[in-house]
């Protein structure tokens, strides 16, 4: 398992600091042989990641909000002048606090547009601006949730939000895929994570996922890591527009 990204450079965006789960997955990325590109979020998170990058021995750190144009427009000329990428990783979710907290008939038009934007529509914006330099195709991950499909208590309306990633993420496989490039997510068990800490009650949703899953444990962010590995790998090499639940099997059940 040790060199399966031998070579080949990933992207990966949404380390925000050491329990992210894109830091868990640049992290299996290097192990295995990776060349790794780490992005930041404005100034307020710069000195961070790049102190993860340096840690982790990135190649590069660049900026990318991904709720701006011109920094992915600047990106995309960064990649295209810097080499072949071969994987991305797109770990980025945000909402307002109260968007979801407050119940989901009282989403504010502007809440409803802002957690799409940057948790959904950021999928497509990230792949434009990224696939002029999958010069040899590869793969493209991002990061959802069973809210999704089913109704999460307090989860509200990034369950919207992801909905309409994975939607995107077929859309984009089915136009990438005679370019070569795959595109699939994952959708991970509740891991404690910054943003996880958003939601109301995420302790009780850990202890749920905990009882009834079959796995009758929590998902670790290592497990998560490893299935993007073999997403990115050329182990993936058939799968794409899929999503790939890495959540100890607690999507099976029904009560
Ligand atoms: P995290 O560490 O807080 O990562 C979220 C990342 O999104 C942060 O790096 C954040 O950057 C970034 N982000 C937010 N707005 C952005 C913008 N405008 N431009 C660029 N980056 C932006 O939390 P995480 O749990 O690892 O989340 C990663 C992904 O996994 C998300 O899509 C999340 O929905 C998904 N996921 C998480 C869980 C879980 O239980 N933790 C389960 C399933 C799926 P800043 O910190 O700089 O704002």
């Amino acid at each position: 398992m040790h060199n399966l990204l031998e070579g080949k450079c990933a992207l990966i965006l949404g380390v925000a600091n050491k329990w992210s789960l894109a830091y868990a997955i640049a992290e299996a990325f290097r192990r295995a042989g990776a060349g790794v590109i780490l992005t930041y979020q404005g100034e307020r998170q710069r000195e961070t990641v790049e102190a993860i990058g340096a840690e982790l021995g990135a190649c590069r750190v660049l900026p990318c909000d991904v709720g701006r144009d011109d920094e992915l427009e600047r990106l995309s000329q960064a990649l295209r002048s810097g080499g072949r990428v071969d994987a991305v990783v797109h770990s980025i979710a945000f909402a307002n606090r109260e968007d979801i907290t407050r119940g989901f008939l009282e989403t504010s038009r502007e809440g409803f547009s802002l957690a799409l934007d940057i948790s959904a529509y950021s999928l497509v914006s990230v792949a434009r601006a990224v696939a002029p330099a999958m010069t040899g195709g590869g793969s493209i991950t991002t990061l959802t949730y069973i809210g999704s499909t089913r109704v999460i208590p307090n989860y509200n309306v990034m369950g919207v939000a992801k909905a309409a990633l994975e939607a995107s993420m077929r859309y984009l496989a089915n136009e990438l895929g005679p370019r070569k490039i795959r595109v699939n997510a994952i959708s991970a068990g509740p891991v404690k994570t910054a943003s996880a800490r958003a939601i109301k009650d995420f302790s009780s949703m850990l202890d749920h996922v905990a009882e009834r899953a079959p796995l009758r444990r929590n998902t670790e962010p290592a497990e998560v890591a490893d299935a993007a590995l073999f997403l990115a790998s050329d182990l993936g090499r058939g799968v794409t527009g899929n999503v790939l639940f890495v959540d100890s099997g607690f999507q099976i059940m029904g009560f």
